[in-house]
């Protein structure tokens, strides 16, 4: 994980265990909807940029860079992160409709679609030895620029195999997505630190209580 870089005043540490940059991102936010304000994670434009540098989307001068733009432009920088939540919140809707094999809405395709044209017009290939690789020359010059990658994540994810191993956590309180690559496709918590240890902690209780009665 990258240290946070100079100027940048958040000190949250982001979760990126959702095994897709668009999975990490849709995970910026704790418990389950309808969301509650206080488990928002993104709360401030320079939250947005500190996932953007701990995602490696952003080097730590792309990010001074950004927040200084921000400060000059705060009402266009919450109108970025606005709108990077409402694009969360579609993303989460799709791909946990993907989770649960129904289909997404023609509103959230379309808000993805309208974001990814925006994206990918930033998107150039570069030749990079014996590769040709997807880039993003302006990451860091555009408020927006941190949605760029996880948009063409998203799509590349969705028009994927892999969109099969989609997952939403089995924890009652948590709704984070991640994809199960785990051999028998087993996997049941975005994290088994927290979420699988608090969920067998419980497990253990109410196996105590009913030897009690
Ligand atoms: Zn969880």
């Amino acid at each position: 994980m990258s240290e946070p870089g100079i100027g940048i005043k958040t000190e949250k540490t982001f979760d990126f265990t959702g095994g897709n940059l668009c999975l990490d991102f849709v995970n910026t936010v704790e418990g389950s909807r309808p969301l509650e304000p206080q488990r928002e994670l993104l709360t401030h434009y320079d939250d947005l940029v500190t996932w953007g540098l701990q995602a490696h989307i952003l080097r730590d001068q792309q990010a001074s860079r950004l927040l200084a733009r921000a400060e000059r432009a705060p009402r266009e920088a919450a109108t970025v992160l606005e709108h990077s939540v409402l694009l969360r919140e579609a993303l989460f809707r799709i791909f946990l409709a993907v989770a649960e094999q129904t289909s997404p809405t023609v509103n959230d395709l379309r808000i993805m679609n309208d974001a990814l044209v925006v994206a990918m017009s930033h998107a150039q290939i570069a030749e990079q030895g014996e590769e040709f690789l997807w880039t993003w020359p302006e990451i860091g010059e555009q408020l927006d620029c941190v949605l760029w990658p996880v948009l063409r994540a998203a799509a590349d994810l969705l028009t994927s195999e892999m969109r099969y191993t989609t997952r939403v956590c089995a924890a009652e309180d948590c709704q984070w997505l991640f994809l199960d690559t785990s051999k028998n496709h087993s996997r049941r918590w975005c994290d088994m630190k927290s979420c699988g240890n608090r969920a067998k902690a419980r497990r253990f209780s109410e196996r105590k209580r009913q030897h009690a009665q």
